[in-house]
């Protein structure tokens, strides 16, 4: 039986769980097998605070987990396979063994969609890049390609120009899904240029990426084409596949939660970019995940309280008032 139970391990559930162990309520973590969150695929983090010339995203996360287990957090690297809202304590089953909980921090992230192309893997981070935020500044004066057409495409082919000598935003139809104002101010910036009716089909470099191949859909044509960068912009899908009955979820799969923190089940709390669809950034999510702890805190010691006053274990009237 645990006080509380972190469920993934980017800087979203690994700030809660340092607020969490320095509270002393010995959170454990389950981190996932690939844990770390999306940092673990990025190179150099130049905007985190704190790290004046930068820091390596797993290093960073391997910092973050390493603080948190020397406050006293357990961390599992096993993926959660279920979640048992419904009754007290909480239900969660991970790797083989089944764990109950008093309240529940849901931190697990969305993940960026990807092409699914030849060289884009191995050149993740070296030059193919699903975050424009965390990894524009490395291609300055430099001819950089953004492949979608909804707003973040848009958003970060504006936000690229600020760096890039040339942004061309590749897209797979002939008219944008961006919102119209976006899509006017990237059709109207004159460095952006687009591509229309293609996809980019393959990424080409040994060490770091050196160009693209593109495949015209009307035509069937494959040109080569030179680009220093590739920022894929298709979306994120939340990881809320586990939560799905239980949590209210919105249109787009993320986890509602009016107020950053709490969600529709009093005692399980929500931090980072699995609510949050709209900075998805390491601090905003780390600023999330120390909100969601010091409410968990919060919660547990109303509840502590109830338990002492011979209360049942339901939660009562103060509980949910407490949301
Ligand atoms: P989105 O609206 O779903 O757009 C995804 C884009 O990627 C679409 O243009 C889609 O093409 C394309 N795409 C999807 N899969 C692809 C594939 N395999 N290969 C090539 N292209 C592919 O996603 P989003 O742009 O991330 O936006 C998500 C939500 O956040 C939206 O509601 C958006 O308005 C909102 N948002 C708002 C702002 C803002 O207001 N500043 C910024 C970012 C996001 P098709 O068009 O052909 O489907």
């Amino acid at each position: 039986m645990e006080r509380l139970i972190i469920i993934g391990s980017g800087p979203a559930g690994l700030t809660a769980a340092i607020y969490a162990a320095r509270a002393n309520l010995a959170p454990l973590v389950f981190a996932g097998y690939q844990y770390g969150g999306q940092l673990m695929y990025t190179t150099e983090v130049e905007n985190y605070p704190g790290f004046t010339n930068g820091i390596l995203g797993p290093e960073l996360m391997e910092s973050f987990r390493a603080q948190a287990e020397r406050f006293g957090a357990k961390i599992e690297n096993v993926d959660v396979t279920r979640a048992d809202f419904s009754q007290r304590p909480f239900r969660v089953v991970a790797g083989d063994a089944h764990y109950e909980a008093d309240s529940v921090i849901v931190a697990t992230g969305a993940s960026a969609r990807w092409l699914g192309i030849p060289g884009e893997e191995t050149l993740r981070g070296r030059g193919v890049s699903t975050c424009a935020t965390c990894d524009g500044a490395f291609f300055k004066e430099r001819h950089i390609v953004v492949v979608g057409g909804g707003d973040s495409a848009m958003e970060e082919a504006l936000f690229l120009t600020r760096f890039g000598s040339r942004v061309t935003v590749v897209h797979r139809r002939e008219s944008l899904r961006a919102s119209k104002i976006m899509a006017d101010r990237a059709l109207a910036h004159p460095k952006i240029g687009f591509i229309w009716n293609t996809a980019v089909v393959a990424a080409k470099g040994e060490f770091r990426l050196d160009g693209l191949v593109l495949e015209n859909l009307l035509t069937g044509e494959r040109t080569d084409f030179a680009a220093d960068a590739l920022f894929i912009a298709i979306g994120h899908d939340p990881n809320t596949g586990i939560f799905a009955d239980q949590l209210e979820l919105d249109a787009a799969r993320y986890i509602v939660s009016p107020d950053g923190v709490h969600t529709n089940i009093p005692g399980v709390f929500v931090a980072g970019d699995v609510f949050d669809i709209r900075y998805k950034q390491a601090i905003t999510a780390a600023g999330s995940g120390c909100k969601a702890s010091l409410e968990a805190e919060k919660y547990l010691e109303e509840l502590d309280a109830e338990r002492a006053a011979g209360a049942a274990h339901a939660p009562s009237a103060v509980l949910i008032a407490s949301r």
